[in-house]
């Protein structure tokens, strides 16, 4: 059922009280009892809309691919509404627009935010390259779950998680100086951390929103 911008599944169920509820990845589900008609329940969802909303806003969803239309995930650390069917695909005003049908959410969107990222990483890769002193060959962006990022020291290559997308930017700019630290040094070690916190010093901060 769509209540303006929002996806609500109804189930009808052998009660006596509608019940409305906010699941943890965004998913608003109505039951409903057997004698309520369509339009008491649309009634009722309408009324709730402010709740709705409240509650999606402070949803933590944990997966990013879990999208539907009115839904909400974390774009570069800011909570954004979900909205399907727009001219293109863009962050803007606190809605995170895709120009695919709700149908082809999931793939689509998962493409979408990898371009956003693909287009962040353009513009900040650079200027810590120029403050290092340390050049990438290459980057790539890939759905890492494990790790934020990885260094190929022989070809110079950086790859980054998609994961990072949910994360504020400064985390991003964390994983560019480490894994551009990487190029020059291979290990955890003593000299790496002097490089980090020379050219990152705000590092173990960063770090604790990383780990969250
Ligand atoms: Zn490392």
């Amino acid at each position: 059922m769509r209540i303006g911008d929002l996806t609500i599944f109804v189930e009808r169920k052998n009660i006596k009280n509608l019940h409305l509820r906010v699941g943890r990845t965004g998913k608003v589900s109505l039951t409903a009892p057997l004698f309520v008609s369509v339009g008491e329940i649309e009634k009722f969802a309408a009324s709730k809309y402010a709740w709705i909303r409240k509650n999606l806003l402070a949803a933590k969803a944990e997966d990013y691919l879990d999208f539907i239309h009115g839904g909400c995930v974390t774009v570069f650390g800011e909570r954004l509404i979900v909205v399907f069917g727009a001219k293109k695909d863009e962050c803007k005003e606190g809605k995170l627009y895709l120009k695919c049908p709700p149908q082809e959410g999931e793939k689509h969107a998962a493409a979408a935010l990898k371009k956003l990222l693909v287009k962040k990483i353009e513009s900040r890769l650079p200027v810590w390259e120029e403050k290092t002193g340390l050049h990438a060959s290459a980057f790539s962006v890939r759905d890492m779950k494990t790790r934020w990022g990885t260094c190929n020291i022989r070809t110079g290559k950086i790859c980054f998680s998609l994961q990072l997308i949910k994360k504020p930017e400064e985390c991003l700019d964390y994983i560019i100086v480490h894994e551009l630290g990487h190029l020059i040094n291979r290990w955890h070690d003593k000299r790496f951390y002097n490089y980090l916190r020379y050219n990152f010093p705000d590092y173990e901060r960063v770090r604790k929103i990383l780990k969250e």
